[in-house]
């Protein structure tokens, strides 16, 4: 017999289910979520409104508003499964990404029903399985040259095979005693892991496999399958060195660079994502310590946005975001980055930039987005930004002062009347 209500039996569920469960309203007003649903959301708000979903996950999935936008038909599943990458911030690249599942169904037209998993684990046994398969089946085709090289544990070279002067142009004899990762120097201008961070992986794991640019030492890249295996001597708890094998593979462009795409580009404007943006200042951070060269930032954040949305429409909001992406894209060098913040808000990154520099970049930025004409049928539409700018230099190499202080200004800018740059601290005060 069961005198429970079948209210409290709802309750019951929804504090066992082991899956995140959220119901809310069209516009992503939560009315319902489980203590599960909870964990997840909170953290990827921060501190934004945890009562809105899709505000909640406005940093870490923006697409999903749109998705749910784009689903027009009064019921069914608007989403299966869709991931999430939540970036877990600067120095963790070396961990797991932390990946969720999400799942959309719209049970009425005002009505949504929001299923939420942590599928982190799955995402990084799918990731090694298919590189274990790569690797295997290269192999086994085409059983080709492969360079190989020895470390110590201390990182030293204590081999290198006779392929490993014909790939790298390094001689072999020259190599040995001297530190891996001056030897291997990647191009990690697609964030990709640095032989060291790899070692340190192998170490945690038994072995690692990346595919990336690498270098010969007359400067030409190639691109390369680097796989890193952990030796371990009899019953020893540590590794007693490293086994380095290296392939140069010919490149698969098309795949690679989807992939490619996938991870480091924003879904809309085709900017790089927030994620790739971090991992790129971590990298011109190192550069900036060690070289000492000037590197600045310039964020924007487009104004009165929310008014072209409200009068012309979310999918009129999205056209004006890509435009703004590719007019203020095409303005920057090559070793600039441009990248979707979030929302509305663009940071553009400037290695070897200094204040005035920047400060230049940045009144041009501007001027091209002023310019901007988007057709819509009441006519061309026009939009501003304003910008906030900061330079290493002022905030001693941290890149959290350097993220606050480019936004400080920023808000000094929008105070000032919008559609400007602001520099100086003086202004931001
Ligand atoms: P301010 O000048 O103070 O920045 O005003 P604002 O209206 O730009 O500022 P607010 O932050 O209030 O508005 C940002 C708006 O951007 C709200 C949000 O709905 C919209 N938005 C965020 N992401 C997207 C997107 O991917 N597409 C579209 N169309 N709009 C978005
Ligand atoms: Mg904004
Ligand atoms: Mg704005």
């Amino acid at each position: 017999m069961n005198d429970k209500s079948s209210e409290e039996q709802l309750l019951e569920f929804l504090y066992a289910c082991p899956v995140g469960l959220i119901e809310c309203d069209a516009a992503g007003d939560i009315a319902l979520m489980n203590p599960h649903a909870m964990q997840h959301l909170l953290p990827l708000a921060g501190a934004r409104d945890a009562s809105n979903l899709f505000a909640a996950m406005e940093q870490h999935a923006p697409e999903l508003r749109s998705i749910a936008a784009a689903h027009t038909a009064p019921t069914g599943r608007v989403c299966d499964g869709h991931r999430i990458f939540v970036d877990l911030g600067p120095g963790r690249r070396a961990q797991a990404p932390k990946v969720l599942a999400c799942t959309v169904v719209k049970l009425a037209p005002d009505r949504l029903m929001v299923t939420l998993s942590d599928i982190s684990q799955q995402v990084v046994q799918e990731e090694r399985l298919r590189q274990a398969d790569t690797w295997f089946a290269t192999l086994l085709d085409d059983v080709d040259e492969y360079a190989a090289l020895a470390i110590g544990a201390d990182s030293r070279i204590t081999s290198a095979n006779a392929c490993f002067t014909r790939q790298t142009g390094y001689e072999s004899v020259s190599a040995i005693g001297r530190n891996l990762a001056d030897v291997l120097e990647g191009d990690q201008s697609g964030g990709d892991l640095r032989v060291e961070e790899q070692v340190k992986i192998a170490e945690r794991d038994g072995w690692h496999l990346q595919e990336g640019w690498q270098q010969r030492s007359n400067g030409e890249r190639y691109w390369c399958q680097r796989l890193v295996v952990a030796r371990f001597d009899y019953d020893a708890p540590s590794p007693s060195g490293f086994s380095i094998i290296l392939r140069d593979v010919p490149r698969r462009q098309e795949a690679v660079d989807d992939m490619r795409r996938l991870l480091t580009c924003d879904h809309l404007t085709g900017a790089s994502n927030r994620r790739h943006f971090s991992q790129v200042m971590e990298r011109e951070q190192g550069q900036w310590r060690e070289l000492r060269q000037s590197l600045s930032l310039v964020v924007l954040d487009l104004d009165y946005f929310k008014a072209i949305n409200d009068t012309h429409g979310h999918p009129v909001g999205d056209a004006v975001l890509c435009r703004v992406a590719e007019a203020c894209a095409a303005l920057l060098p090559p070793r600039c980055i441009f990248a979707r913040l979030g929302g509305e808000e663009f940071g553009a990154l400037l290695p070897r930039y200094d204040q005035i520099q920047a400060l230049g970049l940045a009144e041009e930025m501007r001027a091209a987005i002023a310019d901007l004409e988007i057709q819509v049928p009441t006519g061309p539409l026009r939009v501003t930004a304003s910008l906030g700018c900061a330079t290493f230099d002022e905030v001693g190499g941290s890149i959290d002062a350097l993220i606050t202080l480019a936004d400080e200004r920023l808000y000094a800018a929008k105070r000032a009347g919008r559609n400007q740059v602001c520099h100086s601290s003086a202004r931001a005060a």
